[in-house]
């Protein structure tokens, strides 16, 4: 808030300073490299130095719209194999026209360079953490930690909406879905509730248990809330595919946020009766093995419904799965390669209300 403060008072000034008829300038919005003037589109990259390990730049796109309004981050490819959300968003950056945006959007199309040119799933194999689980980041910590530092600096702490894009993993068969986090501020929550139904995937989990400490925020969705700024996750595509479906309904997912927010001209549309889950029951494999599914995404279980098994490299049944309780199959294992813990499925349970 205190930016826009300052903001308008530097445009105050330079009015005054111009005098009348002359028509206050705003000023360029830099990213990293990218930097862009009213009405322009600049590309550019977030550098990340070398510390304990190497050094890395995360692409940034910076789209500053002729007219002024609020600052939307849109940030994909934390997971560099989730591909539907990365091409999405690489979509985005080339079809937005800055003369018809009010406001200023900030794309980080690939956070996870690493993972994508190494087709590694789920982790930066730089450091092989996760590259949506150490926010807000350390100055002098290894890779992901740096980058997501940099990130929390340059981009949260800089916006005032942010969208976080994920999907179905190169082993994860996914339905598309978005996650509403309620932080127990009524505004924010509002507006958010309000973001996801603009958003308009059909499956909205309802999530109450993320980190309320700023500092350890682990999540970049979770290190906006707790920044003040109205945030939300989406999630589509899976299993490595890029299917149109799925691109579509995330680039239309934004785009109707936007309208929301007023960066956009026309009227949003907001989906009307999602199936909101209250809950998710992850499943988790008890054995190393070959799996197996018996559902797809989005299949109704009921509780003690078997989901899928594991067999040993016989072809011997030695691991049943079965639901634990009954809901909706949000994603299930989509390959053969099972180890004990991993994740076989998640579950989600229908909310008995909509919020
Ligand atoms: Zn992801």
């Amino acid at each position: 808030m205190l930016r826009f403060i300052l903001q308008k008072a530097t445009v105050l000034v330079a009015v005054l300073c111009m005098g009348a008829g002359a028509q206050a300038q705003r000023g360029s919005f830099a990213v990293g490299t990218a930097t862009a003037a009213p009405g322009q589109k600049a590309t550019g990259f977030i550098e990340v130095p070398a510390g304990v390990d190497a050094a890395t730049s995360i692409p940034v796109a910076v789209i500053q719209g002729a007219k002024p309004g609020p600052v939307l981050a849109l940030v994909s490819g934390s997971h560099g194999t989730e591909y539907a959300s990365i091409i999405a968003v690489e979509k985005l950056i080339q079809s937005l026209d800055p003369a018809k945006v009010a406001g200023t959007i900030v794309i980080l199309p690939l956070v996870n360079i690493p993972s994508f040119l190494q087709k590694v799933p789920h982790v930066n194999p730089v450091d092989g953490k996760s590259m949506n689980r150490f926010y807000p980041g350390k100055q002098d910590g290894t890779q992901t930690e740096r980058a997501s530092w940099l990130i929390t600096k340059q981009v949260v702490e800089r916006c005032d909406y942010l969208i976080d894009y994920h999907g179905g993993d190169l082993d994860e068969n996914l339905l598309p879905y978005s996650y509403w986090s309620k932080t127990g501020n009524q505004k924010q929550d509002t507006m958010t509730h309000d973001m996801v139904l603009a958003f308009g995937l059909d499956h909205i989990i309802i999530v109450a248990d993320r980190p309320a400490d700023p500092n350890a925020s682990r999540y970049l969705d979770s290190t906006a809330s707790t920044r003040g700024k109205p945030a939300i996750a989406v999630e589509a595509g899976h299993a490595g595919t890029v299917e149109t479906d799925d691109v579509e309904a995330l680039t239309n997912g934004t785009l109707n946020v936007m309208r929301y927010l007023k960066m956009l001209p026309g009227e949003a549309s907001a989906i009307e009766h999602p199936v909101w889950i209250a809950k998710i029951d992850p499943m988790v494999s008890d054995k190393d093995g070959i799996f197996y599914p018996a559902v797809q995404r989005g299949t109704y279980v009921e509780q003690g419904m078997r989901v899928g098994y594991v067999t040993d490299y016989f072809g011997n049944t030695i691991s049943e799965a079965r639901a634990p309780s009954a809901g909706v199959v949000l994603y299930i294992c989509s390959v053969p390669s099972m180890k004990k813990g991993d994740t076989v499925a998640y579950v989600g349970e229908i909310a008995a209300n909509a919020p």
